[in-house]
């Protein structure tokens, strides 16, 4: 059995690996998509596809766990996600998510959706670790240490920082 999982992944943090090795042990294979991939450089996106997909690929190295990596674009017609999603990944037969949306688009779709556990979102959470980023706070215990290198190879906090100063 195939499950899907879909997220931003800007960054991929804690919560996030504590999920997929949730989801490995209900399904035999992982499809993660890179949601948004289209997106980069902005406060909420500050990594591009590929940015993240390297990031997620060094942290699940250290799972067991057969996974796909799809960078997902969005598109500007919600009745066609679904079927865009469907002609970019690996056919999967269940689908893990807490968005109200998605699960209603994948449901009417005829997938089952089942909810995710949340592993202490308060800290693991993608805007918590951008404010940190952008304030210089400590971030990198929030993230898997493969990741916290990868974003210090590509400059990724001085860039984060670079896009706030000039948004504001
Ligand atoms: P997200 O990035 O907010 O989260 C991904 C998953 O990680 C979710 O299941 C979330 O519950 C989980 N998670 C986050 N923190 C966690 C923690 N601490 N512990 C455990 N789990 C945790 O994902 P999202 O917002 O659902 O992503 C949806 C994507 O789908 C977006 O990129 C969106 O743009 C896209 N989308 C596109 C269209 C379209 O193109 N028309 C339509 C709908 C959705």
């Amino acid at each position: 059995m195939r499950g899907l999982l879909i997220g931003r992944f800007q960054p991929f943090h804690l919560g996030h690996r504590y999920l997929i090795e949730q989801i490995d042990e209900a399904v035999d294979e992982v499809v993660i998509g890179i949601g948004s991939a289209g997106q980069s450089h902005t406060r909420e996106n500050p990594f591009t596809a590929g940015e993240r997909v390297h990031l997620v690929q060094d942290a699940l190295e250290e799972l067991d766990a057969k996974t796909y990596l799809i960078p997902i674009a969005d598109i500007e017609r919600n009745a066609m996600w679904v079927t865009h999603i469907e002609t970019l990944c690996p056919e999967f037969d269940v689908v893990y998510s807490n968005n109200p949306f998605v699960e209603r688009l994948f449901e009417e779709a005829g997938y089952e959706v089942r909810g995710t556990p949340l592993h202490e979102r308060d800290r693991y959470c993608g805007s918590e670790i951008r404010r940190r980023m952008v304030a210089g706070d400590r971030w990198r215990p929030l993230v898997p240490d493969p990741v916290a290198a990868a974003v210090d190879d590509i400059g990724g906090v001085a860039r984060l920082q670079k896009i706030t100063d000039d948004d504001t």
